[in-house]
């Protein structure tokens, strides 16, 4: 799969995916992402890429064709239309479902705003999606841009060590994941649960699926409603 990021900060993006599990999957040629500099593709001497909103009003507005110009040259580069998303507080929420469908695009996109925002008739123009990472407002749109790549990245074959790794995980079947615990058996004298020190398989299989419940009951009730359809 092939992630680019539309960006005024790329360097701030590349940081973040040059480092643990996704710079390693970027190295293994699992996954390949690019960052892409707006400013490159501004048509003003001086570089600027912001303009005053029309209507008055504070903060700057990204303008439309470095951004349009930034887009075309992409996809002269992959030959292709990648599906495009606008990382927005205005779009729908992101969810585990949603980062599922996304990993099985073979090219994806994400525009990262900034400022006030981005002048709507690119927007038009070339977005597929608009995505939010939740119901606050960022600066800009790169953090949540790391957010969707991080997440999708996961998904791809090969980038974790073992398929269980996710469909285990949190949200992945709409429940949270059963407790973890790790070494030392005994800490500050908490005890781990004895069913896991045991080696029954059975009984660990179902104490997970137990307290996955149980959790999910506790801290996200909502959660059950949506599985049961409610
Ligand atoms: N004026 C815009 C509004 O009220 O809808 C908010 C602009 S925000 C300050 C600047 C940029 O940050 C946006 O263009 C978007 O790319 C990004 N952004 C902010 N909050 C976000 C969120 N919750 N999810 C995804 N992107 C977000």
């Amino acid at each position: 799969m092939r992630i680019d990021i539309l960006t005024l900060f790329p360097d701030l993006c590349d940081g973040f995916m040059r480092e643990s599990i996704i710079g390693r999957a970027r190295k293994n040629g699992l996954l390949e992402i690019q960052c892409h500099d707006i400013r490159d593709y501004t048509p003003d001497k001086h570089r600027r890429v912001d303009d005053y909103p029309y209507g008055g009003g504070k903060g700057m507005v990204m303008q439309a064709e470095p951004i349009f110009r930034c887009y075309e040259a992409l996809c002269r580069e992959t030959g292709t239309k990648p599906y495009l998303i606008y990382m927005s507080p205005q779009g729908k929420t992101l969810t585990q479902q949603r980062v599922r469908e996304l990993a099985e695009l073979p090219n994806l996109a994400l525009l990262c705003g900034h400022y006030e925002g981005v002048d709507e008739r690119v927007l038009e123009a070339i977005v597929d999606e608009e995505i939010s990472i939740g119901d606050y407002v960022l600066t800009g749109g790169e953090l949540a841009a790391l957010v969707v790549t991080d997440s999708v990245a996961r998904m791809l074959p090969g980038v974790l060590a073992d398929e269980v790794c996710f469909t285990d995980e949190s949200h992945y079947d709409g429940l949270l994941e059963y407790p973890q615990y790790t070494r030392p058996a005994v800490w500050r004298e908490k005890a781990v649960p004895q069913v896991l020190l045991n080696g029954d398989h059975g009984r660990i299989a179902q104490w997970r699926a137990e307290t996955a419940l149980e959790r999910t009951r506790q801290k996200r009730p909502d959660l059950l409603d949506e599985k049961a359809g409610r």
